[in-house]
């Protein structure tokens, strides 16, 4: 059942009134992909600073066959901004309870799975078991329940782990600006927010019901957490769900923009791809291939160069070695998407999505080193 038109907003979001969100739609809306030639790709890759014509053209077909000439600039660039620095961190899902009905997950709150919120003598046990392996950065995250986990609860949360860890992210639902604050308060520095399609037309049945059905609402989250005092705020769309050359220059120009109005800001990127789900085996992301998001991965790179970019477990083992110190200069370890997995003796809430690279910080850690570079668990302290 449809709540409310998706270019809305529910009642207590709050609207930003910013125009980001027009000039996104406006400028990839007007975008032909297929206008793009080869030469259009090498004078983009010999610019010093790019254009958004400069990043399409590295997003479009023209650039697929100068794969290798795109990774090589992009490596440039990433070793310019970032030496030879890895960073690594772990999720820790807290409570997977939803009360969104997104098509393509297995927490949706239609699907009958064991759902699991941790009290904080599970937080406590699950954040200590983590740091132990030797993290200092811990992703905090949740389903997106206003009653199960709402902003009270993370907070608690966030405070347990600001004891434990350096930094502390969060990945869970979008919230108005005050709330941002007291999380921040609370000890979180960084959120993270995908809008996972940026085409309202494929957004509008792709999110059926709940408060994640307003598409602005989720467009200005990122705007939301800097002005709650939040240093740093992630982009992403999930790569599948619609046109991938659409949805990943718009977040591109997203980021690029926040960037623009909030100078201070800090910028990463994630490149998620559709999963298989518990509720849904056969999900995949169509045609996103390898090649199409290594080709993504480096297009982000060439445009934003000074952005983190994170390569999930969502990926395979060789290929997220393959694009560490290319483009991506943030990557998880010890991953699990289920609820309450790293300590013994609590049972396991169902999991989010299946993970591809099951490998813990040591070998991670070891894949990085391998490849002459260095993994590094902190680089920012929250005074
Ligand atoms: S994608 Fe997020 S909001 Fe949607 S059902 Fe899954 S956990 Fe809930």
């Amino acid at each position: 059942m449809r709540h409310t038109d998706h270019m809305g907003f529910y009642p207590r979001q709050e609207d930003l009134g910013s125009g980001l969100m027009d000039q996104v739609l406006d400028r990839v809306g007007q975008t032909d992909f297929s206008v793009f030639t080869s030469r259009d790709v090498k004078a983009a890759l010999s610019h010093r600073t790019r254009t958004i014509d400069d990043f399409a053209a590295c997003l479009s077909p023209a650039a697929a066959p100068l794969l290798e000439d795109l990774a090589g600039a992009a490596q440039r660039e990433t070793r310019a901004h970032f030496g030879t620095s890895i960073q690594l961190f772990t999720p820790l899902y807290i409570a997977n309870y939803c009360a969104n009905l997104c098509t393509y997950c297995g927490f949706a709150a239609d699907n009958r799975i064991h759902r699991m919120r941790l009290t904080p003598e599970g937080i406590e046990a699950e954040l200590r078991a983590i740091a132990d392996l030797g993290f200092e950065e811990v992703l905090i995250l949740t389903g997106e329940s206003p009653k199960f986990s709402n902003t009270a609860y993370i907070a608690d949360a966030v405070r347990q782990a600001a004891r434990l860890f350096r930094t502390v992210g969060l990945e869970i639902q979008p919230v108005n600006t005050d709330d941002y604050r007291l999380l921040h308060d609370a000890g979180a520095d960084a959120v993270s927010v995908y809008q996972e399609t940026y085409n309202p037309d494929a957004y509008d049945p792709l999110h059926p019901g709940g408060r994640k059905r307003s598409f602005p609402y989720r467009f200005q989250s990122q705007e939301r957490a800097l002005r709650g005092g939040m240093r740093s705020v992630g982009f992403g769309a999930l790569l599948g769900l619609d046109d991938w050359h659409t949805d990943a220059l718009a977040t591109g120009l997203h980021a690029s923009l926040v960037q623009q109005a909030y100078p201070a800001a800090e910028i990463s990127l994630s490149c998620p791809r559709l999963r298989p789900t518990v509720a849904d085996a056969t999900v995949n992301a169509r045609d996103v291939h390898e090649r199409q998001l290594f080709q993504i991965l480096c297009a982000y790179r060439l445009f934003l160069p000074y952005a983190s970019i994170t390569v999930s477990t969502r990926e395979r083992a060789g290929f997220r070695d393959n694009v560490i110190g290319v483009v991506a200069t943030k990557v998880s370890a010890g991953v699990s998407t289920g609820v309450g997995d790293h300590a013994e003796g609590l049972s396991s809430g169902d999991e989010q999505f299946e993970i591809a690279d099951g490998r813990d910080l040591a070998q991670v850690c070891a894949a990085v080193r391998a490849r002459g570079l260095e993994p590094v668990m902190n680089d920012h302290v929250l005074v």
